[in-house]
């Protein structure tokens, strides 16, 4: 295959911190190679429009501690389309742009997949999104950032939930994944956690509101957001009646969990994968996303990761189970 001369790089679906380290990264590898960047602004959307623009090193200084995402990101409807994809890949000519790095999800990875197929574009994803529900890799950038965040803000809600013998009710993001949920939940000792890949937890939340009623203690529910007992409100208007005893308060904590300074572990990881994804291109490779498994940079096929689903992993459950006696 020719030598890649130009790169482009965009963010797309939801934001993540640390997406500007990843940003950063590919950026940089890549002129460190003598490959020219350019940005695409607001994901694919800005691929359609045109909203492109070179980027040198000095582009991405100053970025790498911040939040959200300097590139912006966007959903966009027409790259769902044939139209839109061949419209984007006409401004990519114009560019001269030949290989692609997505940072995003598995939606962004499922469009990237598909462009890649149609025009036989190299494209590398990196995974980016705060649900960590990606196939292939043990993590993605955002993550890390967004647990700390939401185990900072339950810490917060416990005192105020024991001062008052409450019982709080916690939705935490996670429309298909429990990851947050469940390691949010391990973190600050919630007792009850409710995540999608659970059956049937009304049983033992029932159980457990039973036992509590006795001591008249706090405790803290953590519920994902895509519960299959639907969202906190409703969960917790399930167990209101029936136990009337109980302060029963609900705290949506939102988009709060999408901001914030990344981690270390963010800012190291999205380098780490930054550079890997323009290793990628030089070393040939079309349509991998680059994860990390065991602390490992690995190469997983795009298709793949859309297609295999990522389980939470039951010595997880098991943990979970185990302290929340
Ligand atoms: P997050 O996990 O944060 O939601 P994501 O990448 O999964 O991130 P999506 O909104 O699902 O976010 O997808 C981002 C974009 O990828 C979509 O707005 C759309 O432009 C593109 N995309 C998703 N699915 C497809 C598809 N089947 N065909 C073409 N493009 C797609």
């Amino acid at each position: 295959m020719a030598k890649i001369k130009n790169l482009g790089v965009l963010t797309s679906g939801g934001d993540a911190p640390g997406m500007n380290a990843a940003i950063r990264a590919v950026t940089r590898a890549a002129i460190f190679n003598n490959i020219e960047v350019f940005g695409i602004r607001r994901g694919y959307e800005g691929m359609i429009d045109g909203d492109i623009e070179k980027l040198e090193s000095k582009d991405v200084s100053g970025i790498i501690q911040k939040g959200g995402t300097m590139l912006k990101t966007a959903r966009s409807a027409r790259f769902r389309t044939p139209e839109g994809r061949k419209q984007a890949y006409e401004n990519l000519e114009k560019f001269g742009i030949d290989a692609l790095v997505v940072i995003g999800g598995d939606g962004s990875f499922t469009g990237a997949s598909i462009l890649s197929q149609e025009y036989n574009i190299p494209i590398i994803g990196i995974p980016g999104t705060i649900d960590n529900d990606l196939y292939g890799t043990d993590y993605t950038i955002g993550y890390d950032t967004c647990l700390n965040t939401v185990i900072e803000a339950v810490d917060k809600i416990r005192d105020t939930a024991s001062s008052h013998n409450r019982i709080f009710f916690i939705e935490v993001m996670g429309r298909d994944a429990g990851f947050v949920a469940l390691e949010s939940g391990i973190a600050t000792g919630a007792e009850v956690i409710m995540i999608p890949e659970v059956k049937n937890q009304m049983v033992e939340l029932r159980e457990f509101l039973s036992q509590r009623a006795k001591s008249n203690k706090s405790s803290i529910i953590i519920c994902a957001e895509g519960d299959d007992e639907g969202n906190a409100y409703e969960i917790a208007k399930k167990v209101e009646s029936e136990f009337p005893q109980f302060d029963i308060r609900v705290t949506i904590l939102g988009h709060i969990q999408r901001g914030g300074s990344p981690s270390s572990y963010d800012r190291v990881s999205a380098s780490r994968m930054g550079v890997a994804a323009v290793e990628a291109l030089l070393d040939d490779q079309k349509s991998i996303m680059v994860g990390l498994s065991n602390g490992q940079i690995v190469h997983v096929p795009l298709n793949k990761t859309v297609k295999m689903h990522k389980g939470v992993p039951k010595s997880l459950l098991d943990v979970a189970h185990i302290l929340a006696i």
